[in-house]
Protein backbone atom coordinates (compact mmCIF):
# COMPACT_ATOMS: atom_id res chain seq x y z
CA UNK A 1 0.00 0.00 0.00
CA UNK A 2 1.52 3.40 -0.82
CA UNK A 3 2.36 5.92 2.13
CA UNK A 4 0.05 8.54 2.41
CA UNK A 5 -3.24 6.77 1.78
CA UNK A 6 -3.94 6.68 5.70
CA UNK A 7 -4.16 10.12 7.33
CA UNK A 8 -1.18 10.67 9.91
CA UNK A 9 -2.71 10.67 13.35
CA UNK A 10 0.22 11.24 15.34
CA UNK A 11 0.12 13.75 18.04
CA UNK A 12 -3.59 14.34 17.42
CA UNK A 13 -6.07 13.71 19.99
CA UNK A 14 -9.30 11.97 19.98
CA UNK A 15 -11.50 12.25 22.96
CA UNK A 16 -8.93 10.81 25.82
CA UNK A 17 -7.01 9.40 23.32
CA UNK A 18 -3.45 11.16 22.14
CA UNK A 19 -2.06 9.17 19.22
CA UNK A 20 1.45 8.47 20.10
CA UNK A 21 2.89 6.41 16.98
CA UNK A 22 2.39 4.27 14.47
CA UNK A 23 0.62 0.80 15.60
CA UNK A 24 2.87 -2.03 14.64
CA UNK A 25 0.08 -4.14 13.53
CA UNK A 26 0.31 -5.65 10.19
CA UNK A 27 -3.52 -5.88 9.69
CA UNK A 28 -4.01 -1.92 8.34
CA UNK A 29 -3.61 1.18 9.86
CA UNK A 30 -3.12 1.49 13.62
CA UNK A 31 -1.91 3.77 16.23
CA UNK A 32 -0.69 3.46 19.67
CA UNK A 33 -2.76 5.77 21.75
CA UNK A 34 -2.29 7.21 25.52
CA UNK A 35 -5.14 7.60 27.37
CA UNK A 36 -5.49 10.43 30.10
CA UNK A 37 -5.86 7.69 32.69
CA UNK A 38 -2.28 6.45 31.50
CA UNK A 39 -2.64 3.53 29.68
CA UNK A 40 -1.78 2.56 26.31
CA UNK A 41 -3.63 1.10 23.76
CA UNK A 42 -3.37 0.16 19.85
CA UNK A 43 -6.16 1.72 18.00
CA UNK A 44 -6.98 1.31 14.23
CA UNK A 45 -6.91 4.37 12.58
CA UNK A 46 -10.83 3.90 11.43
CA UNK A 47 -11.69 3.52 14.90
CA UNK A 48 -9.89 6.56 15.67
CA UNK A 49 -11.50 8.66 12.56
CA UNK A 50 -14.72 7.39 13.01
CA UNK A 51 -14.68 8.67 16.87
CA UNK A 52 -15.89 4.98 17.98
CA UNK A 53 -13.08 4.45 20.39
CA UNK A 54 -12.37 7.83 22.34
CA UNK A 55 -10.73 5.90 25.38
CA UNK A 56 -9.22 3.05 26.68
CA UNK A 57 -12.42 2.32 28.42
CA UNK A 58 -12.37 4.16 31.40
CA UNK A 59 -14.85 7.02 29.54
CA UNK A 60 -17.44 5.13 29.91
CA UNK A 61 -16.83 3.45 33.48
CA UNK A 62 -16.17 7.33 34.27
CA UNK A 63 -19.37 8.29 33.49
CA UNK A 64 -21.13 5.75 35.31
CA UNK A 65 -19.02 6.29 37.89
CA UNK A 66 -19.59 10.06 38.59
CA UNK A 67 -23.32 9.68 37.64
CA UNK A 68 -23.81 7.10 40.56
CA UNK A 69 -20.89 8.63 42.74
CA UNK A 70 -22.97 11.90 42.96
CA UNK A 71 -25.27 12.22 45.87
CA UNK A 72 -27.70 14.22 44.29
CA UNK A 73 -27.63 11.95 41.39
CA UNK A 74 -27.91 8.67 43.74
CA UNK A 75 -31.14 10.86 45.55
CA UNK A 76 -32.91 11.79 42.78
CA UNK A 77 -32.46 7.97 41.70
CA UNK A 78 -33.97 6.69 44.55
CA UNK A 79 -36.52 8.89 45.34
CA UNK A 80 -37.84 8.17 41.32
CA UNK A 81 -37.78 4.45 42.59
CA UNK A 82 -40.08 5.45 45.69
CA UNK A 83 -42.34 7.50 43.97
CA UNK A 84 -42.89 4.72 41.03
CA UNK A 85 -43.13 2.14 43.33
CA UNK A 86 -45.96 4.78 45.71
CA UNK A 87 -47.60 5.36 42.00
CA UNK A 88 -47.94 1.13 41.57
CA UNK A 89 -48.97 0.61 45.32
CA UNK A 90 -51.52 3.56 44.93
CA UNK A 91 -53.05 2.03 42.03
CA UNK A 92 -53.03 -1.54 42.58
CA UNK A 93 -54.99 -0.75 45.93
CA UNK A 94 -57.36 1.57 43.55
CA UNK A 95 -57.50 -1.48 41.69
CA UNK A 96 -58.30 -3.86 44.34
CA UNK A 97 -60.68 -1.28 46.28
CA UNK A 98 -62.64 -1.06 42.80
CA UNK A 99 -62.38 -5.10 42.20
CA UNK A 100 -64.16 -5.28 45.75
CA UNK A 101 -66.67 -2.68 45.46
CA UNK A 102 -67.68 -4.12 41.92
CA UNK A 103 -67.89 -7.97 43.60
CA UNK A 104 -70.05 -6.57 46.55
CA UNK A 105 -72.37 -4.44 43.75
CA UNK A 106 -72.51 -7.17 41.13
CA UNK A 107 -72.18 -10.58 42.85
CA UNK A 108 -71.66 -13.49 39.97
CA UNK A 109 -75.00 -14.83 38.92
CA UNK A 110 -75.86 -18.18 39.96
CA UNK A 111 -74.29 -20.80 37.78
CA UNK A 112 -78.58 -22.54 36.55
CA UNK A 113 -79.54 -19.20 35.32
CA UNK A 114 -76.44 -19.07 33.26
CA UNK A 115 -77.26 -19.88 29.65
CA UNK A 116 -76.54 -23.49 28.09
CA UNK A 117 -73.41 -23.13 26.24
CA UNK A 118 -74.42 -26.72 24.50
CA UNK A 119 -73.52 -25.22 20.96
CA UNK A 120 -77.02 -26.89 19.92
CA UNK A 121 -80.39 -25.29 19.10
CA UNK A 122 -83.29 -26.42 21.14
CA UNK A 123 -86.19 -27.73 19.45
CA UNK A 124 -87.85 -24.59 20.52
CA UNK A 125 -85.45 -22.29 19.56
CA UNK A 126 -85.38 -23.92 16.19
CA UNK A 127 -89.17 -24.21 15.86
CA UNK A 128 -88.78 -20.03 16.94
CA UNK A 129 -86.52 -19.16 13.83
CA UNK A 130 -88.42 -21.55 11.59
CA UNK A 131 -91.79 -19.08 12.24
CA UNK A 132 -89.50 -15.91 11.94
CA UNK A 133 -88.06 -17.06 8.35
CA UNK A 134 -91.73 -17.97 6.94
ZN1 LIG B 1 -8.33 5.50 30.00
Amino acid sequence: MARGIFRDLLGQKFGRLTVQARGLSRKGATWDCVCVCGKTLNVTAKHLVQGSVRSCGCLRADMNRTKYDNPATREKHAAGLQRMWERRHARMTAANKKAARLKKLEPKPPRDSRPAATGKFSAKAAADLAKAWK
